[in-house]
């Protein structure tokens, strides 16, 4: 991928915003597992490397030590390292103290406890892709549980990615499904950061829109081969997850990559967390919020116009649905009202265009389902553990647990009789 085009690409964007972002290198293809080292050489990567990986990741990456025989590293490897716990980074972060760089061997975890790590001890940070399973490669936060919390926090993107396609294409296919579950995110991401664009004037680019767009037009054109041992499958899933990490990082949010599907798997992420039960792939949930989300949206299309009103927030029913340790961050996150801001006139004038956008943005639900039983996806909330009631009242709460507008967030401020909110 030719990251300079695309830089060059959106020079002197109309939105007013100079666009760039951390990431020099990316590379992927066959073989690259013996050619870590050589890629980070020219990279002018540091050659004083501290390594983190897990038991699964190391597995699978034979080879990669050989090809790093120039460097002088140190390897940490984990058991499978499920969660991302910030105690492990700031472990990481005292681990690496003496080296100039880390180098993430993994997928979502290990690599989001290694760049809050990096960030935090100012270390040059790179990243050797095992699974194309989600969508923070190149992703400059990392979300991070402490106290059965996920909190999202300020990091740098990586300067290096690498991938090794064959070693992708192997990954399991739960792993890869959620990869194309976490692209299939973006096309409510799209809606609802329009939405916030006209209700609250915030920031809003149409050139990066169109580059998430290509990259999920290019994942949803591999669909039958997602769930294969396909090595060119499995790099356009890695190709479109680096593109909208990046995308984020040009905006400088993550609203190009994550709408109010997002936060509905966080949700269910924290509420199963709390219980102690491991909350499945990012992805994974995510693709099925889509599917909840997308259903939701599009029944919007049957009312023309709408009679938005102000928000009578009752705070302590939010609370109910939320740990009590977790009390500070949701008032954080509601107080004061963030629909507070809407300009409701400007939302009425723009009405047209959110359902223009519900329309186009989104895929036909029925549609949507059927894509997603190809690529091997999680289209019922049985099979992912999530009760029917679990399901809505997520549907209904998530939305609290960002200070952010989705029209997830204020859909029952339409001024619509009917609960929208359904299975
Ligand atoms: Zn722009
Ligand atoms: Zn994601």
């Amino acid at each position: 991928m030719d990251l300079q085009a695309i830089l060059k690409n959106l020079e002197n964007c109309p939105c007013g915003r100079k666009h760039s972002f951390d990431l020099k290198v990316y590379e992927a293809d066959r073989g690259l597992v013996h050619k870590v080292g050589e890629i980070l050489k020219k990279a002018e990567f540091p050659k004083k490397i501290y390594i983190v990986t897990d038991e699964n990741a190391f597995r699978v990456s034979e080879g990669i030590l050989e090809s790093l025989a120039d460097f002088d590293y140190e390897i940490k490897i984990y058991p499978d390292m499920r969660y991302a716990y910030l105690s492990t980074s700031r472990e990481i972060m005292e681990a690496a103290k003496d080296f100039d760089g880390i180098l993430s061997i993994g997928t979502g975890s290990v690599n989001d406890v290694c760049r809050y790590a990096a960030a935090q001890a100012n270390k040059a940070f790179a990243i050797f892709a095992t699974a194309p399973s989600m969508d923070g490669f190149a992703s400059d936060s990392a979300p991070l549980i402490e106290n059965n919390f996920k909190i999202s926090y300020a990091c740098r993107q990586p300067s290096v990615v690498i991938a090794d396609t064959e070693i992708l294409a192997a990954s399991p296919t739960e792993l890869k499904a959620a990869g194309y579950g976490d692209i299939l995110g973006k096309y409510v991401g799209i809606v609802d950061w329009k939405v916030a664009n006209y209700t609250i004037g915030e920031y809003y680019c149409e050139n990066i829109v169109n580059m998430v767009r290509k990259a999920v037009a290019d994942v949803v054109a591999m669909t039958d081969k997602i769930t294969a041992c396909d090595p060119d499958a499995a790099k356009a899933v890695l190709d479109s997850l680096i593109l909208t990490g990046c995308a984020m990082q040009l905006a400088k949010s993550s609203r190009p990559a994550s709408g109010s599907e997002h936060v509905v798997s966080h949700y269910w992420e924290i509420h199963k967390l709390e219980k102690g039960i491991w909350p499945d792939f990012h992805g994974k949930k995510v693709g099925l919020a889509t599917l909840l989300v997308v259903r939701i949206y599009k029944q919007l299309l049957a009312y023309k116009s709408i009679e938005p009103h102000k928000e009578n927030l009752d705070l302590e029913d939010v609370f109910k649905h939320y740990s009590p340790a977790n009390r500070d961050e949701i008032i954080g996150y509601n107080v004061p009202n963030p629909t507070d801001e809407i300009d409701f006139a400007s939302f009425k004038a723009h009405w047209n265009d959110v359902l223009d956008s519900i329309e186009n943005d989104l895929p036909d639900a029925d549609k949507l389902y059927d894509m997603m039983v190809k690529a091997g996806c999680v289209t019922e909330l049985a099979d992912a553990n999530l009760s029917p009631e679990f399901a809505l009242e997520a549907l209904r709460y998530s939305p609290y647990m960002r200070r952010r507008i989705t029209l997830l967030r204020i859909i029952h401020m339409l001024g619509i009789e009917e609960d929208l909110i359904k299975l």
